[in-house]
């Protein structure tokens, strides 16, 4: 059967419910039609048109090794015809799975024991809380149960997750954040820094508004905190000098777990292999997804350090078996796909990539738009940057909403030919190319950016 592509975008239209998608434009037609992607080679991608485009977001920051690698592919099909699925319930596995369980124990930051594995980074946020309670009810501390999380951190969409997420338009209108969920102060020193303040300053604030919250919440009810080693969907914005030595600091003295929330940083984005690696943070429990297959298969690890495992299997006697799993927990085809992109990371040191290629990016994002009049701040770490624009550098004010700055600079670029995404909390724009990007290629990512961005900027005045 084939259809023509105004058949498949009439289908989509009266049948996809869109994530993220304003329902009513989408559906009557007012914001066009969705784009048919078709393939994809390296950093580009083709949409049915045959229109190709730089996707200087790998995806949503996940295809860290390109598209179009047959390595990986071949991987997924020889493990599709040899056995497509199996659980891994009741102690029962397969050798990919068993190779890549050992291998992120080994690879991950600090002394790690165990992977759970989902299909998403919220469903592993999720497992993370549920792991965080357990670990308190076995451990006699069934108080000992809140999490805190950050304003502007992102941790996903799920229930728990969603409520993790610390930016309100992914609570409002649906029920979250859900009771026990804490958010302490954004680790933003553009726009949360008082002035005259040091990065080194703030971030010890910071660290004391933290250990404000616990002690008024009572240390006592504090079991976890949740942060991502550099904030990602709230806005790309690496940690404040000294901000992860003073928060764990804070942490150690009222002992609360540290869930790291790798799923952007992992595998490499920030030039080191983790982004705990890169900054000093000792987790005790790791959130993996995007990276871990490149999105090849939808795989997350939620990683257990030794000291949980140990009040976990201390407390197996008690109670019985983990009592918490799905159905594709440990699917055979996502670790066969982890492994083949592993691989991948390894041999062509895809941290080293982000590392060199990406100082190299980073130096040019700065060179081209940091004095820009509408160029509030130029940040990023490894291959993950982001543009913020303010309608006025010297009192750092934002536009106003209705001008929606970010969307159509973002849009300016993919008229060019460029993805870079109109990040949701502010006038920002933001760039998470994939990890194999080379410094010709960033040339070409900024040089359609800063175009896009001039003629917004010629608009606006
Ligand atoms: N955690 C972080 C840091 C993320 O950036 C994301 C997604 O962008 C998630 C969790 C949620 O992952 P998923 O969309 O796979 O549920």
């Amino acid at each position: 059967m084939t259809m023509n592509l105004n058949q498949i975008a009439e289908m989509d239209r009266n049948s996809v419910l869109h994530p993220f998608t304003q329902l009513k434009d989408f559906a009557s037609g007012k914001m066009g039609d969705p784009t048919i992607v078709e393939t994809g080679k390296g950093i580009r991608i083709q949409d049915a048109h045959g229109k190709e485009l730089i996707d200087g977001f790998a995806g949503l920051y996940c295809v860290n090794v390109g598209y179009g690698r047959t390595e990986v592919a071949e991987a997924i099909s020889r493990q599709a015809y040899r056995l497509a699925y199996y659980h891994s319930y009741a102690a029962h596995t397969t050798d990919e799975l068993a190779i890549l369980s050992d291998r992120l124990v080994k690879m991950a930051p600090g002394k790690m024991s165990k992977v759970f594995y989902g299909m998403s980074g919220s469903d592993a946020n999720e497992t993370q809380a549920k792991l965080v309670w357990y670990y308190s009810n076995l451990r006699g501390k069934p108080n000992k149960k809140k999490i805190i999380s950050r304003e502007r951190g992102y941790h996903g969409c799920s229930v728990v997750s969603g409520s993790m997420t610390g930016m309100s338009f992914y609570h409002d209108h649906m029920d979250l954040p859900r009771a026990g969920i804490l958010h302490t102060g954004a680790p933003h020193h553009y726009w949360g820094g008082e002035a005259g303040e040091t990065e080194q300053e703030f971030s010890k604030r910071r660290a004391d508004e933290l250990e404000a919250l616990i002690l008024r919440e009572d240390p006592d009810t504090i079991g976890a905190f949740i942060a991502e080693p550099v904030l990602g969907t709230g806005g790309i914005t690496p940690p404040p000098q000294g901000y992860w030595e003073e928060v764990q600091k804070v942490l150690g003295k009222y002992d609360i777990l540290l869930i790291a929330d790798e799923v952007i940083t992992g595998f490499g984005r920030t030039g080191s292999m983790f982004g705990s690696q890169h900054y000093g943070i000792e987790p005790d429990l790791i959130t993996v997804a995007k990276g871990l297959t490149s999105a090849y298969f939808p795989l997350s690890g939620a990683i257990v350090g030794e000291k949980v495992f140990m009040v976990l299997e201390d407390g197996a006697d008690r109670v019985g078996a983990f009592s918490h799993g799905y159905t594709y927990s440990g699917h055979p085809i996502g670790a066969a796909a982890a492994n083949a992109v592993l691989d991948i990371v390894e041999k062509e040191d895809l941290p080293g990539n982000a590392r060199t290629v990406g100082s190299y990016f980073q130096e040019q994002l700065k060179a081209k738009f940091a004095q820009l009049p509408i160029v509030g701040e130029v940040r990023g770490v490894g291959l993950m940057g982001a543009i913020e624009f303010v309608a006025d550098r010297e009192k750092k004010t934002r536009f106003k909403p209705n001008l929606t700055v970010g969307a159509r600079v973002s849009k300016a670029a993919r008229e060019r030919g460029l993805i870079a995404r109109a990040m949701p909390h502010g006038d920002i724009l933001g760039f998470a190319p994939p990890l194999v990007t080379t410094k010709a290629e960033v040339d070409e990512i900024v040089s359609i950016a800063e175009a896009a961005v001039r003629a917004v900027m010629d608009d606006l005045v």
